[in-house]
Formats: C-alpha cells, structure tokens, sequence
C-alpha cells in the first residue's frame, strides 16, 4: 500500500458551493482542522457553481411551481415550498453572519434583492390562485401579492404583457424580497476568507484520481495536471463535493451505500439578451409551468440576473441530452458510470420515463426559431436577433436502486455516507445552491453525531444560524 505523502484531517474533492459551505461551516466549528480542498480546474466555482452555469434563484418557494404540486382534490401540496423557503433562511442567516464578522465581503457582491414572480395563463389561472390562498396562510410566505389584473402584471412585469393578447386570463404572484444570488462569487469569496485563515488550503488545478481506505480515514491519489505529477494524501475524513463526478468517486470508494446508484445527465442552455434597452425593462425573476413531461428543473423562467456587476437577462433553461457528468468532462462520462451493480436500476428507470426522453430529444433538436417561440410565451414581442445562446451548467439527476431491482429517478440531492462517517458525498442536482447551508449541515449531523449534539458546537451554530431548530 502506497504511504501518504501528507496528513490531513478533513479532503474536499471539488472547490464548488458545497465543499466551501461545508469548510465554512467546519471552520466555524472547529478552528483546529486541517483542511484542503482539491479543484480538478485552474479556478474554483468553474462549474455548475458559476453564476453563467446556474439561474442564480435563491429559491424560497416564492415563485417555483414545481414545488407545489396540486393534489387530485384540486387542493395545493405546499410542503416542499414551506420546507425550501425555511432552508433558505439557513443560508441567508449564514452568509448575514459572515458579513457582520467581516469574513465575506458586502452581501451585494454576492446577493441581490430581486422580485419573485409566478405567472400563469388561462386554465393554470385557478391554479395560482389557490397555491397563493394556500401558501399566504404561512408567515415565510406572509406578503405573497396575488393578481389577475392585466394593468398590474403589466406594472410589475412589462415585457410579459407587452404585445400579449388582449382575451387571454391570465394571474400572476410577486415576493418583492425574493433573490438573485451569484453562487459563483459567493463560493469564491467563501473560499478566499478560508484560504487565508490557519488549517485550510486549495489546490487547483489538481484531480483526485482514487481513494480507498486507510487506518484511521482514507487515502486519496491527486494528479497535478499541468506536471503530471502525483501524490498521496491520508485524509481522517473526505467529502466527495465533486458535482456530477461525485457518483464516480463514491463508486470507488467501494463503501457499501455507494453500490446500486446510477446517474443521468441533463445538460442546459439559456437565451441571453444582447439589447440593453430590454434587459433595462425586466427587474424580476419570473417562473412558469412546465411543460407536460418536462423534468421539474425545466420551468422556465425569464430571469434578471446580477453578473459581474451588470444586470443581465436570460430565459430558459432548455434541457438537451448529453453523456458528459461535467461541463468540462468528458463523453465517455455515462458510459463509465455503468456497472453490473446499477444496469438493471438504469434501465428500469429509462422504461419508466419514457416521456422524459421523448422530452429531452425533443429540446435538444430544437431549432433557433423554435427557442425563440418559446421564449415569446413569456415575452411576446421578443426579437431573435436581441438573444444568443448561453450554454449553462450541467445536472446529474440520481438513478436510485429500488431494492428490488429497478430503478427510480430522482430530482433531489442525497447525502450518501459511510457507516463510521469517515465519508461523504453529494449526489444530485436539486434544489442545489440555494440549500448548501442545509444540506451541509446535516452532513455533519450524520458524520460527526457525538460533536454535533455536544453544547460547545450547538450554541456556535445557533450564534451563526439563529433559526437553526426553531420551527
Ligand atoms: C442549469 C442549472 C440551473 C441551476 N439553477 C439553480 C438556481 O437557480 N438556484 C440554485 O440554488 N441552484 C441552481 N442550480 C444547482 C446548483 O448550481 C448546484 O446545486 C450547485 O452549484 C452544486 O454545487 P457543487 O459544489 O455540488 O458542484 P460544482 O459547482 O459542480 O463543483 C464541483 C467541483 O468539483 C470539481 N471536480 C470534479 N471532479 C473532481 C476531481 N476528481 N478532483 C478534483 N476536483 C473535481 C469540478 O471541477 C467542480 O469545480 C442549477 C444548476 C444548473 C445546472
């Protein structure tokens, strides 16, 4: 067995939202770790991380549809919306905490505050109107406007009614305090305050090739990639914050909880506005329905967004089908992803979602007119010639073994750890950045449950994350 050339107490493969949120929150909790935090790329937050690769929403619930679902009664099933605009306060009281402290730069630099708005046409109008009852009943949702006056949608939202015809119903909600988060600075400010305190490094440019078990933690082999030169690091605990190469890693592992999971990418592209005097028109982030066999990460949305200190604006995402688990992967990516352990879970769930297929064919062939028609659904009066193509980030989707064989496809993120919790990994695409604070925290309930419950790390997260536990 090769001996470590270093030891470390904590590796983060990946320098993407999840790995800083996770060193951030270990940093907090316990100053003497010995952290790093290996990027495959020469730059961290490259990939699905970066506020071109993702809708930058900072989602609360507020105006995503998918999130709540109608029952067969015609009643509105809320909960996921409840419990995602609660996880989101995690990260806001965060990153506020981290402001005040001085440890991130000033919260425009990452976070704006933009307008949520849902908007329906004719037989979804009934619809909106009772998610919006519904949701209004909860103090998260407390100043949810509703309307189905064209005068103050046209208000609110401008380029929507611009040129709409004048007999359709239609109905729209608005969050005033919704947001526009740039998950890509964010992680890079994250990264740089904890580069610069004791215990904690990155190491770009630098891939993990394989990790297997050690004493006392695990060993994992890193390849420089402009050299070529190769090392190995023991680590006492490793979280795989690989993005869509995460299944890769867990697999080789070899930890029993990795066996029977597969992955199925979806890849993304939006339409960006070239035409200033547009995107001036539009301050909103603006969520439809989607399509009738459309996954739920398709709604599509017309969204303003703040990069690099511009206002932008983008509608999309349209979905495409792709083999690569990374933007900057390779094709061969799905192929290598499939084993005995997870050939029968794959192909059930390829069986059983058919109409998912169908669907993603059909985005990946269509044409530049057939875009811009869809996005004229949402903006009548749209020009081809004011939008490009963007190409965005990628989302691995999780293919879970059923236990009985097949398999099931899953929109969500799982948290997938050894028995000793001496590993973790990140599999999954939704509802992703926003939820980082959340989902790294239970991680550390699963893989560190003795500090976790111990007074001394309860009242440090409850003096970072006051909501932390309350209902
Ligand atoms: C089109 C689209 C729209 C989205 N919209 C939203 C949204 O509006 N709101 C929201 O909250 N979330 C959104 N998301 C989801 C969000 O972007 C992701 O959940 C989040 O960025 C995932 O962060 P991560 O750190 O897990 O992965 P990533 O940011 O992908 O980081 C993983 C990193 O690991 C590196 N890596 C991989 N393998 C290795 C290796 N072997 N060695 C070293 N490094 C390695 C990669 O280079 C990469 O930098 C969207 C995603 C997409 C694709």
């Amino acid at each position: 067995m090769a001996t470590a050339d270093a030891h470390i107490d904590v590796a983060l493969i990946g320098a993407g939202v999840m790995s800083a949120t996770l060193a951030t929150l270990l940093r907090k909790l316990d100053g003497g770790l010995r952290m790093i935090a290996y990027e495959r790329l020469e730059r961290a937050a490259a990939e699905s991380s970066d506020a071109w690769n993702n809708a930058g929403t900072g989602h609360s619930g507020f105006c995503e549809l998918n999130y709540t679902p109608e029952r067969a009664d015609g009643s509105i099933d809320c909960s996921k919306a409840l419990h995602i605009a609660a996880q989101f306060q995690h990260s806001r009281e965060l990153w506020r905490s981290l402001v005040a402290a001085g440890d991130l730069p000033a919260e425009s630099s990452f976070l704006r505050e933009m307008p949520h708005i849902s908007f329906v046409t004719g037989n979804d109008v009934p619809y909106l109107r009772a998610r919006a009852q519904t949701l209004a009943r909860s103090p998260l949702f407390h100043d949810l406007e509703y309307t189905e006056d064209r005068g103050q949608i046209a208000e609110w939202i401008p380029l929507v009614m611009d040129g709409r015809a004048g007999d359709e119903a239609v109905a729209a909600t608005r969050v005033r305090r919704g947001t526009d988060v740039n998950f890509g600075a964010l992680t890079r400010s994250l990264i740089d305050w904890i580069d610069d305190v004791a215990g904690f490094g990155i190491r770009l440019g630098r891939e993990v090739r394989d990790l297997r078990r050690a004493d006392d933690g695990w060993l994992l082999d890193i390849k420089e990639l402009d050299s070529g030169d190769e090392r190995t690091v023991h680590a006492k605990f490793v979280f795989i914050g690989a993005g869509g190469y995460s299944l890769k890693l867990l697999e080789q592992s070899g930890i029993p909880e990795a066996r029977g999971y597969g992955a199925f990418p979806v890849s993304g592209q939006w339409l960006r506005c070239k035409n200033r005097d547009v995107i001036e028109r539009h301050h909103a982030k603006v969520y439809g329905k989607a399509a009738v066999g459309a996954p739920p990460m398709s709604v599509p949305h017309l969204d303003t967004r703040w990069i690099d200190g511009r206002r932008e604006l983008l509608f999309g995402p349209y979905a495409g089908f792709t083999t690569r688990f990374l933007k900057q992967g390779s094709w061969l990516d799905l192929l290598g992803s499939i084993g005995i352990h997870n050939l029968r879970p794959l192909l059930s769930a390829g069986i059983d979602n058919v109409g998912l297929t169908r669907y993603l064919v059909g985005q990946a062939l269509l044409s530049d007119e057939e875009r811009v028609e869809l996005l004229r659904r949402y903006c009548p009066s749209a020009r081809g010639d004011d939008w490009e193509l963007q190409i965005a980030g990628l989302r691995v989707q999780i293919i879970k073994s059923d236990g009985h064989g097949g398999g099931e496809l899953k929109f969500g993120t799982e948290v997938v750890t050894s028995a000793d919790g001496t590993l973790a990994a990140l599999l999954g695409a939704s509802p992703g950045a926003s939820t980082a604070v959340s989902i790294m925290l239970e991680l550390i309930a699963r893989c560190f449950p003795e500090k976790w419950r111990s007074s001394d790390w309860q009242s440090r997260l409850r003096a970072w994350i006051p909501s932390l536990g309350a209902s």
